[in-house]
C-alpha cells in the first residue's frame, strides 16, 4: 500500500477496458498500474507488489489463466486477492479461474461503483486474512520459543486437537494425531495419565483449577516433563464446554532447579551434604529426636595435618585426598548403619563437609552416647590406612570431637559449636582421637571401647570358659540337668561374670560368636561326662537375641549336636520372653524347626517381661523358668507368692513344667515345693562350678549343698 493507498494493478489487453478501472477506481482514492499483457504483468507485479490484482481472461500471447497461476507462483503473489472481470459467463471458464487461483469473479460489463465496491471488500477481506496470518505466525513463534503448545478439548464430542508447537514437542505429525482425548493420554506417561485424567475430569465437572506437571514420553522412549494448565470456556448460545488449555516445556527448568539445589546443597568436589543441608538434616533430627525422647550425637573431623599436605604435593593432591577421605567416611558411616542394634529402625544418619578439610556426621537414635565413640573409633581406623593419590602414598589422620544431644546443647548451633570444641580438645590431646565434649562420657567411652577391645582378644584367645550351675528336681534334690553360664577369665581382671561384658559383646556383635561358642563347648562337654559313665543330664544354654533372631541357629545347634554326639533330647535352648515376643511369627517358625530336631526350649526369667499367654500356647515349650526375684521374696511379699503360684498353675495347665532360679534358702524350697514347682535352680544347692567341679557334683563326692 503507498501512503495507505491501496495499489491496485489491472491487466487487460484492452486499453479502453483498462481506462474503465482507472476511472471507476481512482476517484475511491486508489493507485492503479496497467500492464497490457500477463507477461508484461509479471515484471509490474513483482517491482510494485500491488494489493489487488484485476485480470482478464481473453488475452494474446498469455491468457489470464496462466497469468493468474504465474502470480500465484510469486513469493508475494500466494496471497494476492486476484479479481477475474471477463465477458465470458459459462460456468467452465468460471470454474477454471478459480482452479487458476483466482479470488474472485465479476462479469463484463459492470457498473462503475460495483466494481469499486466489489474491489473494496475484496481488500478489506485481504487486510483481515493477512492480519490473521500474520499473528498466527507470531503465535507460533512465540509458542517455539517459550515451548509453549495449546490444545482444545470438547468433552462432548471429544475431539481434541494439539497445536502444531505441541506436536512437535511431542515428537508426533499433526496428521498422525488422532484427534481424541485417548489419543493424547497416550502420549502421556503411562504413571503420570490417571493424575492427568483426574485433574481434566475435575475441571469438566467441578470447574477446578488444571494446573499439573506431568511427562510426556517422546516415540524414542525418552521422557520429558511438560507443565499442562487448561480452563473450561462456555459457548455462550449453545451452553457447551470446551477445555482450552497450554502445555509448556519445562524440562530446562526441572534442570536448573535440580542444578541450582545441587549447588545449594552439595559440596561440589566430594558430592557430600554441604553445611546449609547438614544444619538443614540436624534441625530435623533434633525436632524427631525431642519428639520421640531419643539421643543423637554430632561428630566434628578435622583432619591433621590436611594443610601441609595440601602445600607440599599441591592442591590437586589435596582435592583427591579429600574425595577418598569421604568415600572413607560413607564407608564407615554406613557399616555403622549395618551394625545398629534396632535392625528395624530407618538408618537416617549423615554425612557432610562444612568446608575445607572439617566434615561432620549426624548419628541418630543412638542406643548409648558411648555408641557415637564407636563410630568415631572406626573412622579413625578406616582413615589410618594410606590413601593411593597419583602414586603418592599419603598418610592422614583426624581429630574427632563429639556433641550429644540432649546433654551438650538442644540445637543446632550449640551442637555444632560444642562439637567443634571437643575437636580442639582432641587435638590438643595430640590429635588421631576423639573426644566427647562432655568429659564424663570420654572416661566412659574409653572404658568402653577398651572392653570391646578386649572382649575381641579373649574371644581369639580363648580366654573364655563355661561354668555349669545345676539343675535338681524339687523332691529328690537329684541333679538332672546343668545351665551353662560364661565367665570370662581376665588375665588382669580374675574371674568375670557376664553382667560386666555382655552388654558389651551385645553392642558389638560379638554375642553371637560367644555363644555359638557356649553351644558347642556345653554339648561336648556333657556328651564327654556320658562317656566317663556318669548317668546322662540334659544341658540348658542361654540365646542371645543376636542368634535367635540370625536365621543361622537350627544349622549352629545341628553342628553342635553332631560334633558332640550328644542326643538332641539332652539339649535345652533358654531365651527370653522379649527375645521370643520380638517377632512371634518368626519365633514359631524357629522354635518349631529346634522342636522337630528334638531339642527343648524353654523361657527364662519368666515373669519380668511381657508375656502374652496366648503366644505361649503357640509356642512348642518344655519349661517355663520363674525370674529369681519372685523367688528372692517369696516370705516376705505376699503378692509374690500370689504371682508364684499363678505362674506354676498356668504352666502346668500347658503342660509345661516349672523350674524356680535363684533358690537360696530351705524356706523358698519348702514354699516353692508347697506351690507345686518342679525344679530348682539356686546358691541353695550350687554356684555355677566350672566343669571339674561340676563333674565332682556329678559324681556325688562333692556335697550339692556346699560346693562354691
Ligand atoms: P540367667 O540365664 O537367668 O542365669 C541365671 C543367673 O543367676 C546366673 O548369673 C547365675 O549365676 C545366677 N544365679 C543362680 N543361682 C542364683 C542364686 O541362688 N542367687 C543369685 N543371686 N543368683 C543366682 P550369671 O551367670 O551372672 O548370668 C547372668 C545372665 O547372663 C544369665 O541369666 C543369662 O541371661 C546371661 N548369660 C550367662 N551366660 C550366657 C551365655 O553363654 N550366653 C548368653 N546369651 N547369655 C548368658
Ligand atoms: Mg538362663
Ligand atoms: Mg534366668
Amino acid at each position: 500500500m503507498s501512503q495507505g493507498r491501496p495499489v491496485i494493478l489491472v491487466i487487460d489487453d484492452d486499453p479502453t477496458a483498462r481506462l474503465f478501472v482507472r476511472g471507476a477506481l481512482e476517484p475511491a482514492g486508489m493507485i492503479v498500474t496497467e500492464a497490457s499483457g500477463g507477461q508484461e504483468s509479471l515484471t509490474v507485479f513483482e517491482k510494485l507488489t500491488p494489493d489487488l490484482v484485476v485480470l482478464d481472461i481473453v488475452m494474446p500471447e498469455m491468457d489470464g489463466y496462466l497469468t493468474c497461476s504465474r502470480i500465484r507462483s510469486l513469493p508475494r503473489g500466494k496471497r494476492i486477492p486476484i479479481l477475474i472481470m471477463t465477458g465470458l459467463d459459462d460456468p467452465n471458464s468460471i470454474a477454471l479461474a478459480y482452479e487458476h487461483g483466482a479470488t474472485d469473479f465479476i462479469n463484463k460489463p459492470v457498473h462503475a461503483t460495483i466494481l469499486c465496491h466489489h474491489i473494496r471488500y475484496m481488500l478489506r477481506t485481504s487486510n483481515v486474512l493477512q492480519a490473521l496470518v500474520r499473528s498466527e505466525a507470531r503465535l507460533e513463534l512465540a509458542q517455539r520459543i517459550a515451548r509453549i503448545g495449546n490444545w482444545d478439548w470438547n468433552p462432548r464430542t471429544n475431539r481434541f486437537s494439539m497445536s502444531n508447537e505441541l506436536c512437535r514437542l511431542a515428537g508426533i505429525r499433526p496428521q498422525d494425531f488422532g484427534g481424541t482425548f485417548e489419543g493424547f493420554l497416550q502420549l502421556v506417561h503411562p504413571d503420570d495419565r490417571s493424575a492427568v485424567r483426574r485433574a481434566l475430569d475435575n475441571l469438566v465437572h467441578h470447574r477446578a483449577l488444571c494446573d499439573i506437571d506431568h511427562r510426556i514420553v517422546l516415540p524414542n522412549g525418552t521422557d520429558f516433563t511438560i507443565h499442562l494448565q487448561a480452563e473450561g470456556v462456555r459457548e455462550e448460545e449453545t451452553d457447551e464446554l470446551t477445555v482450552i488449555g497450554t502445555a509448556q516445556d519445562i524440562t530446562e527448568r526441572k534442570q536448573a532447579e535440580r542444578a541450582i539445589h545441587r549447588l545449594a546443597y552439595y559440596d561440589s568436589l566430594t558430592g557430600l551434604a554441604n553445611r546449609v543441608l547438614f544444619k538443614d538434616r540436624l534441625s530435623h533430627a533434633i525436632s524427631h529426636a525431642e519428639r520421640h525422647g531419643q539421643t543423637l550425637a554430632t561428630l566434628f573431623i578435622d583432619l591433621d595435618r590436611f594443610k601441609v599436605i595440601n602445600d607440599t604435593l599441591g592442591h590437586t593432591v589435596g582435592d583427591l585426598l579429600l574425595t577418598q577421605v569421604a568415600e572413607r567416611l560413607s564407608e564407615s558411616v554406613r557399616q555403622s548403619d549395618s551394625v545398629a542394634r534396632h535392625a528395624d529402625q530407618e538408618p537416617s544418619h549423615a554425612l557432610a563437609r562444612l568446608g575445607g578439610d572439617e566434615f561432620t556426621i549426624l548419628l541418630t537414635a543412638l542406643p548409648n552416647p558411648e555408641d557415637a565413640g564407636r563410630v568415631a573409633r572406626r573412622i579413625l581406623e578406616a582413615l589410618a590406612h594410606p590413601f593411593n593419590i597419583e602414586g603418592h602414598e599419603v598418610f592422614i589422620a583426624a581429630s574427632i570431637g563429639i556433641s550429644i544431644y540432649p546433654s551438650d546443647g538442644a540445637t543446632v548451633e550449640a551442637l555444632l559449636k560444642n562439637a567443634d570444641t571437643a575437636m580442639y580438645h582432641a587435638k590438643e590431646q595430640g590429635r588421631n582421637n576423639c573426644q566427647f565434649y562432655s568429659s564424663g562420657l570420654n572416661a566412659a567411652a574409653a572404658e568402653r571401647l577398651d572392653l570391646e577391645n578386649d572382649i575381641r582378644r579373649a574371644l581369639e584367645r580363648e580366654e573364655f570358659i563355661v561354668y555349669y550351675q545345676p539343675k535338681l528336681n524339687i523332691h529328690s534334690r537329684k541333679i538332672l540337668g546343668a545351665e551353662a553360664l560364661i565367665r570370662w577369665k581376665h588375665p588382669k581382671r580374675g574371674l568375670v561374670t557376664p553382667g560386666v561384658f555382655l552388654n558389651a559383646a551385645i553392642d558389638t556383635g560379638l554375642i553371637r560368636p560367644m555363644d555359638e561358642w557356649v553351644l558347642r563347648k556345653a554339648c561336648s562337654q556333657v556328651k564327654a561326662w556320658e562317656q566317663a559313665g556318669l548317668s546322662p543330664i540334659t544341658v540348658s544354654v542361654n540365646v542371645s537375641n543376636s542368634l535367635f533372631h540370625g536365621r543361622t541357629l537350627p544349622t549352629t545347634v545341628g553342628d553342635a549336636l553332631r560334633e558332640s554326639g550328644l542326643n538332641p533330647n539332652q539339649l535345652e535352648l533358654e531365651l527370653t520372653e522379649s527375645i521370643a515376643m520380638r517377632d512371634v511369627e518368626a519365633s514359631i517358625t524357629m522354635l518349631e524347626g529346634l522342636r522337630t530336631m528334638g531339642v527343648r526350649l524353654s523361657i527364662d526369667d519368666f515373669g519380668t517381661g511381657y508375656s502374652s499367654l496366648s503366644y505361649l500356647q503357640r509356642f512348642p515349650l518344655s519349661r517355663l523358668k520363674i525370674d529369681q526375684s519372685f523367688v528372692k521374696d517369696l516370705q516376705t511379699n505376699d503378692n509374690n507368692v500370689k504371682i508364684t503360684k499363678a505362674i506354676i498353675a498356668m504352666a502346668h495347665s500347658l503342660n509345661l513344667s516349672v523350674l524356680a532360679e535363684g533358690v537360696e534358702t530351705e524356706e523358698q524350697l519348702a514354699r516353692l515345693r508347697e506351690e507345686g514347682c518342679d525344679e530348682v535352680q539356686g546358691y541353695l544347692f550350687s554356684r555355677p562350678v566350672c566343669a571339674e567341679d561340676f563333674e565332682l557334683l556329678l559324681r556325688g563326692g562333692a556335697d550339692v549343698r556346699t560346693a562354691a
